[in-house]
């Protein structure tokens, strides 16, 4: 092929790959699959490999960039981004309108209803057709320079769609669209079970995650998570007529961007409601979560008559779905810390009942989430139980603002230092939140404890947080070794406790001393360790000397153990404090059981090396019991049933996996079968 050709060639190929992208993200239509799609993308590699000068920066194999940044730039924004004023029912949404109206006396109004998108919120510029610039809000004024990370995102065109960009908009030089990035739901759980995997910490939802990834200086590792992009804006804007929200929607999708699937135009706010209503019934039809609505003005023009307020439009509204929700006041933020260190601010709120209980803290999740809901001490806020045993905030009611209302400034309220230690505190940006640095944090100690005698750790009976919590403050206890020279004396002059329960406690910790060893690795707390990789790295390294002399290299020829894990694991054996706490728990006679001790008893049981899953309710054991037998036996335990399963062991009330299991041929056990293929305990 001489260069003319391959000229051709690439431009061909390039439409194409245009093109399908489109069709997938734009109109969600594909018409080829995705290893055609890659053939052609291979192609268009190799012809550009051999013909490097015909590279432009918008070729679709120009996504991922080359090594990773110091730091973001900062963007101004041509345009402010605007955050919404909140209504939470409908007659706040018949005040909207009323202010409208008001405000417009003359005038017919019509809506246009979107999904409000819970992502993060972006902002490209493209010139002259061509994507340059990508940011992230920021402050609504200049936000941080994303572009690297946002070109990876094949939902993003990187070039405005030629023809119609031609033909329609031959003057479109300038355009700023703005956005959602978002993790679609699926992704999510599949990133989580990744790190999961991987060893790495989860992230708490898709928003959090796409925040994240967002804020990652190596664009290649943005370039790995399925991140999607949503627009419902547009900025500054020269040499296109968008006389409404309903041209911007549509000009939006002819542009090649992603619009929401779903959006209506409105002829009043009766119709508005029930939109809504319609949208929130559909929510699960959606790829990306949703928080509710926003509600626009159609007409640009009428935008301009209304003006923004200093932080909100007047023109437009979010309508956010609520939960179960209530309404308290905020007294007061403090700052808890994580067994991790990881530091969370908790509304103290004016008890109220939610339901089901009463309430008063809520999570406020981070420093980030107080500033984007302007969420101030005194304020009137709305806390929300969805699904979870925590309890948050989700909004303030701004017309209850007292003048007095406090702004909260995470950092300076608690003098940049861990509010329960007062050591160094470090900003982790993956997950949003500042972390204290001092192992021996008197709050992480609280938790590192209570991790220590949880049941999936050291299963310590009758070690709960109420003592916990006294052991710590009295300075009974500085870390996990002291646990075992307490006294029954000590124990017993603490509140809520007498003589029997302070014996109780005393045996329960004796008891514990000779623990499987993954139950000690567990309880160690290391970062990143899990109960699953806990028991991974005690099949191999049989010890705690072994898995403390390995080297990271060595580490990760353990099963699922990656290298963010290993690393994790190799820093805490070279911590002096940490070794000098597991040489106490060594002299106070903490000797964790080798697994191998067991696996020579479990050579020649029918479990060894099978797959075996467990359903309903066994009489002779608790579900927990019965797995751990299993794995004695060196099988592995699952919890769904697949192809792989060689025995499914069915108690009383057997739930569907029983059906699937037939289906697939596994072999069934009931109680009295597993038992005898257990044999002795
Ligand atoms: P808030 O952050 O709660 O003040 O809500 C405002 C934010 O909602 C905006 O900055 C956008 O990031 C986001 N948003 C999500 N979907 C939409 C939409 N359809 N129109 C406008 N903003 C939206
Ligand atoms: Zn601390």
């Amino acid at each position: 092929m001489n260069k003319a050709e391959a000229s051709k060639r690439i431009d061909q190929l390039r439409q194409e790959l245009n093109r399908h992208n489109r069709l997938y993200y734009v109109d969600a239509a594909p018409v080829i699959s995705d290893h055609e799609y890659d053939l052609l993308y291979k192609e268009l590699q190799q012809l550009e490999t051999g013909n490097p000068e015909l590279v432009t920066p918008d070729s679709p194999t120009q996504r991922v960039g080359g090594e990773p940044l110091k730091e973001f730039r900062n963007v101004k924004h041509l345009q402010p981004m605007m955050s919404l004023d909140n209504t939470y029912n409908f007659d706040e949404l018949r005040e909207f309108d009323k202010r409208v109206r008001k405000l417009l006396p003359d005038e017919a109004i019509e809506y246009v209803l979107e999904p409000k998108v819970d992502g993060c919120s972006i902002s490209i510029r493209y010139e002259d057709g061509t994507m340059t610039i990508g940011a992230t809000r920021g402050d609504g004024t200049t936000g941080d320079d994303i572009t690297a990370n946002l070109r990876t995102i094949k939902a993003i065109p990187l070039s405005l769609h030629p023809t119609l960009h031609h033909s329609h908009t031959p003057s479109l030089h300038l355009l700023e669209v703005r956005g959602e990035a978002y993790l679609p739901i699926e992704g999510f759980k599949k990133l989580n079970a990744q790190r999961e995997k991987d060893g790495e910490e989860l992230f708490a939802n898709p928003r959090n995650a796409t925040a994240g990834s967002l804020k990652q200086l190596d664009s290649r590792i943005v370039a790995k998570r399925p991140l999607g992009a949503v627009f419902y804006a547009v900025g500054a804007h020269e040499g296109i007529e968008l006389p409404t929200q309903a041209d911007a929607l549509r000009s939006l999708k002819e542009l090649g961007f992603p619009t929401p699937q779903m959006w209506w135009l409105c002829k009043d706010i009766d119709e508005v409601m029930a939109r809504a209503d319609e949208l929130q019934k559909k929510e699960s039809d959606l790829p990306y979560e949703i928080d509710g609505a926003v509600v626009k003005v159609n007409r640009f023009d009428q935008w301009k008559q209304l003006g923004t307020t200093a932080k909100a439009p007047r023109y437009a509204i979010a309508y956010k779905y609520s939960h179960e929700q209530a309404r308290t006041k905020l007294n007061a933020i403090t700052v808890q810390v994580g067994r991790t260190g990881t530091l969370t601010p908790v509304a103290e709120l004016e008890p109220v009942f939610l339901a089901g209980s009463t309430i008063s803290r809520a999570t406020l999740h981070n420093e980030e989430e107080i500033k984007r809901k302007d969420i101030r001490i005194g304020d009137t806020v709305i806390i929300e139980k969805a699904g979870e045993v925590i309890p948050a905030v989700v909004g303030v009611v701004l017309e209850n603002r007292p003048k007095d209302a406090r702004p909260f400034d995470f950092v300076k309220h608690i003098h940049n230092k861990c509010p329960s230690c007062g050591g160094p505190i470090r900003r982790d940006p993956e997950f949003v939140a500042w972390r204290c640095e001092n192992i021996s944090c008197p709050m992480q100690l609280k938790r590192t404890l209570e991790h220590y005698a949880s049941r999936g750790a050291m299963d310590v009976e009758n070690l709960g947080e109420v003592l916990i919590n006294q052991l710590v403050d009295k300075e009974l206890v500085k870390d996990i070794a002291d646990l075992y020279s307490l006294k029954v004396e000590q124990l017993a002059e603490l509140d809520r406790m007498a003589e029997k329960s302070a014996t109780n406690v005393v045996t329960a910790l004796e008891e514990s001393k000779h623990r499987d060893l993954w139950r000690v690795i567990h309880g160690l707390g290391i970062l990143h360790v899990g109960e699953g990789a806990a028991r991974k790295l005690a099949d191999h390294f049989q010890s705690l000397e072994q898995l403390e002399k390995a080297s990271v290299e060595e580490l990760q020829r353990a099963q699922d153990v990656g290298p963010v894990m290993a690393q994790s694991i190799f820093d805490f054996f070279r911590n002096a404090k940490n070794m000098a706490v597991l040489k106490k728990l060594h002299e106070a006679g903490v000797r964790p059981q080798r697994p191998e001790v067991r696996s020579q008893r479990s050579e020649g049981s029918p479990f060894t090396g099978k797959t075996v899953v467990i359903t309903g309710t066994l009489s002779k054991f608790s579900r927990e019991q019965a797995q751990e037998e299993l794995r004695k036996r060196g099988a592995k335990v699952t919890d769904s049933v697949s192809k792989k399963t060689d025995f499914l062991v069915v108690g009383e009330d057997a739930g569907s996996k029983l059906a699937k299991a037939e289906k697939l041929g596994v072999k069934i056990l009931n109680e009295s079968e597993f038992l005898e293929k257990l044999g002795g305990t």
